[in-house]
């Protein structure tokens, strides 16, 4: 979202009937260069399904995208999927499953949808768009203007650099609060979904939301 001054916080949206979430995964477009990371993205596409929850991503058919959005498709989730025209060549949504499909103009557009309509982010490992999203998380919440949990998935420590980053930068006394308010960190890929509802709840019962 565009961090403009004075802007109202990002509100959480209302969760559906039953707890159903809207649960955006940031990944890789590329598949990376170990086996590992395509199967934690099944592991997570199929973990969004069969919790019952909502699957919202780019909409690329290509690397860990295709793979987590195919594997939550194949376990029966819902999928929306958001992408600019610009990326069509480049990112498959051909090869993708069958989903709500939302065309946007730009990338800015894409992440504003992508941030405003989930209720929590599960970030696997990826390339420099999923970096920019997942900070993009990170310092909205940091700003106050997003409550909404992230749960980064450490296939193979791939994000044990940027949790030592986000502490440093803390420990030179450009930003507060604890790690926790800023992300969950888990290596275990199939459990992420849950670890993502946990603090959604949590997140909840400190604002004080109706049950
Ligand atoms: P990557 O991790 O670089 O493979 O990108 C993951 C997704 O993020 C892809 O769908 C990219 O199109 C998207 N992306 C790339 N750059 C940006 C950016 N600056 N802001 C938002 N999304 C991006």
């Amino acid at each position: 979202m565009p961090p403009s001054p004075g802007s109202a916080p990002v509100p959480a949206p209302a969760p559906a009937p039953g707890s159903r979430l809207r649960i955006c995964v940031f990944c890789g477009s590329r598949a990376g260069s170990s086996a590992a990371h395509a199967r934690a993205a099944r592991q997570v596409g199929r973990a969004v399904a069969e919790r019952g929850h909502t699957l919202v991503y780019g909409g690329a058919g290509s690397g860990l995208m295709g793979e987590v959005a195919w594997a939550a498709s194949r376990a029966g989730a819902r999928i929306e999927g958001i992408m600019p025209r610009f990326l069509f060549g480049r990112e498959a949504p051909g090869e993708a499953p069958p989903q709500d499909f939302t065309v946007t103009d730009t990338m800015h557009d894409r992440k504003r949808e992508m941030l405003g309509r989930s209720d929590a982010f599960v970030a696997l490992p990826g390339g420099y768009g999923t970096l920019d999203e997942v900070l993009e998380v990170v310092s909205l919440t940091h700003l106050g203007h997003m409550d909404k949990p992230l749960v980064l998935v450490d296939v193979d420590g791939a994000w044990r650099q940027f949790a030592r980053l986000v502490r440093e930068v803390r420990d030179r006394g450009f930003a507060d609060g604890q790690e926790r308010d800023l992300f969950s960190i888990t290596d275990d890929a199939p459990a992420a979904v849950e670890t993502a509802e946990r603090e959604w709840a949590r997140r909840s019962r400190l604002r004080g939301d109706a049950a």
